[in-house]
């Protein structure tokens, strides 16, 4: 299937392509959102959603939860079309200078320009070397807690020893029957606040310990775990098992798009164009002589990003003012 033409289409859904939304809206310029993932946010949503962050201008405090929500209100301001779980995997262009993106199922997604706001790249879940692991993926096995209620009164093997799999093990106490965490080493790499809370909740915490065997076959029923200090095998009764061992970002398929890279990132001019025209790059996946990785440094860089994407596609347009110039709902 082939979806309509827009004016920008943002590679990635982190922070930086949420406000390049906002961007793209004050321009008057359509766009759509390509996400790997399931839910917007990028890092911030995936990797510490908890943590507090102290850089961001205009926020003396704020969650990464708390920040991707201000920023999809933000974005909302205006249309767009958000297209999550696929990934952006082939670029190609027709002979009317339109690109067109295709993803993972083959998708088609017609656009004027492209800006890659991909970040660190789409993150897949790190997992085990368990054959069963695939096959009840989905089915008792996941990789992230988007919405703890899917856990009311059943019991759950958290499988980690991360900042996600403490909090993930603290977040679902309320509403879980019951909380296992393994973790096959003696110390958590968890912020220490959070390890220290975990020490008093009712979580049952087993060190030391690694998931050996997913029993079950249409669905999870249960786990076999080992102390890999004494060899000792416990069979857990579990409905569901989390796999909290973090996401490897790939950037995969946007290294055969024909850009210039300079390591894991874009190379961009002053107007985050790219070396090929009509594309542009903005944020972590971005790089110039002085980069800085951070979100205050990507909001700027896909405001212009955008405002020269809407120089390529309209070249005889106007900016139009800044933002207080229009009335937003
Ligand atoms: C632990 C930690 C703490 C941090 N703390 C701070 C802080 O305090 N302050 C600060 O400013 N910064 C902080 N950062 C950095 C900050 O998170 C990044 O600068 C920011 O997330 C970059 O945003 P982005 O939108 O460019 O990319 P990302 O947040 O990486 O988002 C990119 C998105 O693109 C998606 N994607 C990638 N490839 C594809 C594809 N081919 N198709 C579809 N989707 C794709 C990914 O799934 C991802 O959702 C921190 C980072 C980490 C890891």
């Amino acid at each position: 299937m082939t979806e309509q033409l827009v004016d920008i289409t943002f590679v990635g859904a982190g922070p930086v392509a949420l406000y390049g939304v906002f961007c793209a809206g004050i321009h008057h310029l359509s766009c759509r959102v390509l996400e790997s993932m399931q839910e917007v946010g990028g890092q911030l949503a995936t990797l510490y959603p908890e943590k507090e962050i102290y850089d961001v201008a205009g926020y003396p405090k704020v969650t990464g939860r708390e920040l991707v929500a201000a920023l999809k209100e933000q974005a909302a301001h205006f249309p767009a079309q958000f297209v999550l779980g696929r990934t952006a995997t082939t670029l190609s262009q027709a002979e009317d200078d339109t690109f067109i993106i295709r993803d993972q199922n083959g998708e088609a997604y017609p656009t004027r320009a492209v800006l890659i706001t991909a970040g660190i790249g789409a993150f897949q879940p790190r997992t085990l070397p368990l054959p069963e692991l695939e096959r009840l993926t989905g089915r008792g096995v996941s990789f992230l807690v988007s919405d703890p209620e899917r856990f009311r009164d059943r019991s759950v093997l958290i499988v980690g020893g991360g900042d996600s799999a403490v909090d993930w093990a603290l977040e679902l106490v309320p509403v879980a029957r019951r909380v296992i965490l393994i973790h096959r080493r003696g110390q958590f790499r968890a912020f220490p606040g959070s390890a220290e809370q975990l020490q008093r909740s009712p979580v049952d915490v087993r060190l030391y310990h690694e998931l050996v065997q997913v029993l079950g076959d249409g669905v999870v029923q249960g786990a076999v775990v080992v102390d890999n200090r004494t060899h000792e095998r416990t069979q857990l009764d579990v409905d569901d098992i989390i796999l909290a061992l973090g996401f490897a970002p790939n950037l995969g398929p946007l290294r055969d798009w024909g850009l210039e890279f300079s390591g894991d990132a874009i190379v961009v001019n002053t107007r985050m164009e790219t070396n090929r025209p009509g594309i542009f790059a903005a944020g972590d996946i971005a790089t110039y002589p002085g980069k800085v990785k951070l979100m205050a440094t990507g909001f700027g860089e896909v405001a212009t990003a955008v405002n020269a994407a809407r120089l390529y596609i309209y070249p005889e347009s106007r900016a139009p003012g800044h933002s207080s110039a229009l009335k937003l709902g």
